[in-house]
């Protein structure tokens, strides 16, 4: 069942992912060679508490084990999604992290993802973080209103296969709102003009997870991370949005990451 949302409620969901952004800076600011992806569940969680709101991935249920421990997923190199925060997991120079961050403000439901490069990282990595984030855009400008999903899915399809990437076909895009995934699914592959009709209300998370070779995945023993299984690494760029007044309205924010980024060239 799909819930189309009103003014206010996109409002909610604006504030929760205005918080995920804030949540980003924060860590943004942090990244670095030496720095344990613990560290950055910890700056993630104070942040988000601070602000009056609950991490939505603590305690996040697992149809295969146990509740997800960390408040943010940080996912290294080839680690596609799920990447559990640990003490003994410290960034190196040259290494990428995808920090997947949730929130739950008021009822509603932030979610947004960066993959954020540590240090100097190979133009071989770059260019796979600038398709990835580009795809992400092309998807975005394809959810209007009127369209279908399969419309964003292409458009995410066609730019990283183009640059001979891989899609990973597991996990998905999303509805949201008072829940962090509601209908429709919004894969990242698929074809023009098919599935879901996009209506003003609509709010979606829009997240490509694309790698470097095959799209092949798995699951490590604990349940949560999972890797490419030819061990290449991976990129997840995501926003959520809105389809609001005929257009998107991207309701989550990139902008301070992309400042304090630059500040670092
Ligand atoms: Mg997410
Ligand atoms: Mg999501």
């Amino acid at each position: 069942m799909i819930y189309l949302k009103t003014e206010d409620e996109i409002e909610l969901l604006r504030a929760a992912n205005q918080l995920v952004a804030t949540t980003l800076a924060e860590i943004a600011r942090i990244v670095r060679p030496g720095i344990s992806t613990a560290e950055i569940d910890r700056v993630a969680e104070t942040c988000i508490r601070d602000h009056g709101a609950e991490p939505t991935f603590k305690g996040f249920p697992n149809p295969y084990g146990g509740p997800f421990p960390g408040s943010v997923c940080t996912s290294v190199n080839d680690v596609v999604v799920h990447g559990v925060p640990r003490e003994e997991d410290i960034l190196k120079e040259g290494d990428i992290i995808s920090v997947d961050c949730g929130t739950l403000l008021n009822g509603y439901n932030g979610d947004s993802c960066y993959t954020f490069m540590v240090g100097e990282v190979s133009e071989e990595t770059k260019r796979l973080l600038r398709t990835t984030k580009e795809a992400l855009y092309k998807g975005i400008e394809e959810a209007v209103a009127g369209h279908r999903i399969g419309d964003i899915s292409h458009a995410v399809q066609s730019h990283c296969e183009a640059q001979g990437y891989g899609i990973v076909r597991e996990f998905v895009g999303h509805g949201i709102g008072r829940e962090m995934h509601e209908d429709p699914p919004v894969p990242n592959y698929g074809s023009r003009g098919k599935g879901k009709q996009l209506r003003n209300g609509l709010c979606i998370a829009i997240e490509p997870m694309i790698t470097q070779g095959s799209h092949e995945i798995y699951m490590m023993p604990d349940r949560w991370t999972i890797k490419t299984r030819d061990g290449r690494w991976a990129a997840h760029f995501e926003h959520t949005i809105a389809i609001h007044h005929g257009k998107a309205d991207i309701l989550s924010s990139f902008e301070e990451v992309e400042r304090i980024e630059a500040s670092r060239q």
